[in-house]
């Protein structure tokens, strides 16, 4: 086909990420993506500020990662997990466990994040039953997050106006907490809102689950590392399990390799993905501790009843264990500090709130974001951003240059003047 008969095919029959077929929305055709850029017809290479939504992280067509991919390919790129294990599964197990927190050993393989946080979320209700409170069937939660389009991922998403609000009353009932602070002073006063709501509620709550350090898709808002000693707390003391979702805050995007690292909190579950790949392949990790595993074991079926048909796919565990290789290899610490500086830039733009971390930077306008004119004019200043609701943001692969950074803080400001 023709691009533009691959175009018009596309707009009548394929569905994008949260488009309408009776009423699509523009889409450009990508031809090819390598380092830190994508070919986008029509506008030629430019700088991938999306890093194809925080997860390639090394950057398109690394050989390294290639190689990998190739040489798994040469061996076998699918066979069922049911029965049978494989090299790349356990050496993949083996990394997420020495690199995550202490105490995660039991490492689920899932096929996406969503996938994921529905397993982390099975296992908590099911660690209730089994350690004897099958009346604790409910999250408590913070508004303002995203876990995912499924149906249990949704209902711990924003609640208020967030991507899925329309199925409130359809979905199950969860237990939402303020927003975290913006601010460390702010801290106190919303910690003891969330201690008192969690025993209000305690009786009938199965887990906590939370995006540690910075809330993605539901708003794009850092929060105080001093927050999250204050979730392992109320976790210990009400027998919840806590549960992180480092599904876009994973692998070092926010200056440590996982968020929790930044207050050195380890959950009682925690869930990955995005990153695990650097952006290959879908995949994505649930980690539990021991304690969890043997809880879950003893609830009424024994076993944790998940099973996937992609579940520990070799082509996929052997490009992450590679990217993960890369990762170790690299000063990605430094990579990320580069990035951060030069993101600085963004608080130049006139917007009503700019904010930073690690690597990634947000820009809030005042108004809701005219989506396809501030790609248009990104994409004129050589840069590929995908804007929301009224936010235009950027999660660069770590290989940026320093220009790319200078041409993505451009890309932004051009996108936010038209917007
Ligand atoms: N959790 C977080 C924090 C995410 O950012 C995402 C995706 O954006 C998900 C879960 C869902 O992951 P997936 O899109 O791979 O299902």
């Amino acid at each position: 086909m023709t691009p533009a008969e691959l175009l018009a095919f596309d707009r009548g029959h394929l569905w994008h990420p949260y488009t309408s077929m009776t009423d699509p929305a523009p889409v450009r055709l990508v031809t090819g993506a390598s380092g830190s850029r994508i070919t986008v017809d029509g506008a030629g290479e430019v700088v991938d500020g999306m890093a194809s939504w925080w997860s390639a992280i090394h950057g398109y067509r690394h050989p390294v990662l290639d190689e990998a991919a190739r040489r798994q390919l040469a061996t076998m790129s699918h066979v069922m997990f049911g029965g049978l294990t494989h090299e790349p599964a356990v050496e993949l197990a083996a990394r997420l466990v020495d690199l995550t927190p202490a105490g995660l050993e039991h490492v689920f393989l899932a096929d996406s994040g969503s996938v994921s946080i529905e397993v982390a979320m099975k296992m908590a209700l099911q660690y209730q039953r089994g350690t004897g409170h099958p009346e604790r069937t409910r999250f408590l939660t913070v508004r303002g997050g995203y876990h995912g389009d499924t149906f249990d991922c949704m209902s711990v998403c924003d609640p208020d106006g967030g991507m899925h609000a329309m199925w409130s009353g359809v979905l199950p009932e969860q237990v939402f907490g303020d927003c975290p602070p913006r601010s460390e002073v702010d801290v106190a006063g919303w910690a003891a809102g969330f201690r008192a709501l969690a025993a209000e509620h305690a009786g009938r709550l199965a887990g906590l689950i939370v995006e540690p350090l910075l809330q993605g898709a539901g708003g794009m808002h850092p929060y105080p590392a001093s927050c999250l000693p204050v979730f392992r707390e109320v976790a210990d003391e009400h027998g919840l399990v806590l549960i992180f979702d480092e599904i876009a805050t994973g692998f070092g995007r926010t200056g440590t390799l996982f968020a929790a690292d930044a207050a050195g909190v380890a959950p009682d579950v925690m869930c990955v993905g995005k990153a695990l790949t650097g952006g290959y392949l879908s995949l994505a990790a649930t980690l539990c501790t021991t304690e969890v595993a043997r809880g879950l074991s003893a609830s009424d079926s024994g076993v944790l009843m998940h099973g996937p048909t992609f579940m520990g796919n070799p082509l996929a565990c052997a490009v992450a264990s590679a990217s993960l290789d890369l990762l170790s290899s690299v000063d990605w610490r430094a990579d990320v500090l580069r990035i951060n500086a030069g993101l600085q830039a963004l608080h130049g733009i006139e917007a009503a709130d700019v904010r930073v971390l690690g690597a990634v930077g947000v820009v809030q306008l005042d108004h809701p974001v005219d989506v396809a004119k501030a790609t248009e004019a990104a994409l004129a200043e050589g840069v590929w951003l995908r804007p929301f609701r009224d936010l235009i943001y950027t999660m660069p692969p770590y290989v940026c240059t320093d220009d790319d950074i200078a041409t993505i803080c451009r890309g932004i400001a051009a996108a936010a003047a038209v917007a």
